[in-house]
């Protein structure tokens, strides 16, 4: 904090910031108390197709039983995992619980066949020395090939490296896993990552979604999105879909597949075969 006011302010001592510290230590505390004592849980959200609405792919989402403060969602401790070795543990649960999910005989014949799952991979996970070789032995684990998954990253990864990024996500794609870029368009410069990262999808992010039926920038903002993805030959996901008004808007884009409350919240796995199971034949 006192770095980003700028070197010329004098850092004062401000009771908030002891408060701050304690806040983050009881964090830390709690989280590794979590992976001790299982308390995360990978929610799955779907993802439908605009012409019926059907079943096309979902999204893994992490969510944390907290003891005392009940179920978390990530805006409450993602930040601080990722910037603590932390995120590798937990990303691993999550690549282990869906790999789990999928190769379970008794839900995958409930599900569409050979659904595919994504799952957010932050850029501290990407580039762990061991990632490729632990994605790749979980799948073994579990008898799946990379064709059941999808990761979705942020165009954040390509910061650091974009080289090693490109030669890390190529490595992975060889296994059959797929890309996605999330939160499409609210970073810096995501046409140039876009262009350059060996991405298959596009998340156009629930900021562009939220006014699509009555603010103008917005819609053209959208309908570009659309037409570069068309372009780039690239699969396109809107986030945040609410209202009824804004799925008939988007359904103007041929392909555009449908993510939000108007489908369905994320829900816990046993719930999701459940609910969205395939149609008996
Ligand atoms: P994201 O990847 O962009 O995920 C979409 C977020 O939008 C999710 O929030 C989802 O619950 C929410 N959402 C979906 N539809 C709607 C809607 O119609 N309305 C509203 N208001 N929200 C909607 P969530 O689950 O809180 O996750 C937040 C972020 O945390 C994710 O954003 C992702 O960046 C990160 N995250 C979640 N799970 C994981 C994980 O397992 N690993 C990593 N590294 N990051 C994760
Ligand atoms: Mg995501
Ligand atoms: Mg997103
Ligand atoms: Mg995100």
């Amino acid at each position: 904090q006192a770095k980003r006011n700028g070197k010329h302010r004098h850092e004062l001592f401000h009771p908030s910031m002891a408060t701050e510290a304690t806040r983050l230590v009881q964090l830390e505390h709690d989280l590794r108390q979590a992976l001790l004592e299982d308390q995360f849980e990978v929610y799955l959200q779907p993802i439908v197709s605009q012409l019926d609405g059907s079943l096309v792919s979902a999204e893994a989402l992490l969510r944390w039983q907290h003891p005392t403060k009940g179920l978390l969602t990530p805006i409450h401790f993602m930040t601080f995992l990722e910037n603590s070795n932390m995120i590798n543990d937990v990303g691993q649960l999550v690549i282990d619980r869906v790999c789990q999910y999928l190769a379970a005989d008794n839900i995958d014949h409930q599900l569409p066949d050979n659904l595919r799952i994504s799952i957010n991979v932050s850029a501290r996970e990407l580039f762990h020395p061991d990632y490729v070789e632990n994605v790749k032995a979980t799948l073994l684990r579990y008898g799946l090939t990379g064709q059941r998954l999808e990761f979705e990253i942020t165009e954040g990864v390509a910061i650091q490296s974009i080289a090693d990024a490109i030669e890390i996500m190529r490595q992975l794609k060889t296994l059959g896993i797929t890309f996605a870029l999330d939160d499409f368009g609210t970073g810096y410069s995501s046409l140039s990552y876009l262009k350059q990262l060996p991405v298959d999808t596009v998340k156009i992010d629930k900021s562009f979604i939220n006014d699509i039926t009555h603010d103008n920038q917005d819609a053209a903002l959208v309908a570009c999105i659309m037409a570069i993805a068309q372009t780039l030959n690239l699969k396109t996901v809107a986030e945040g879909v609410e209202e009824l008004d804004q799925a008939d808007w988007l359904r103007q884009y041929e392909g555009v597949c449908m993510q939000g409350y108007l489908y369905s919240k994320p829900i816990p796995m046993p719930d999701f075969h459940q609910q969205w199971k395939k149609p008996a034949a």
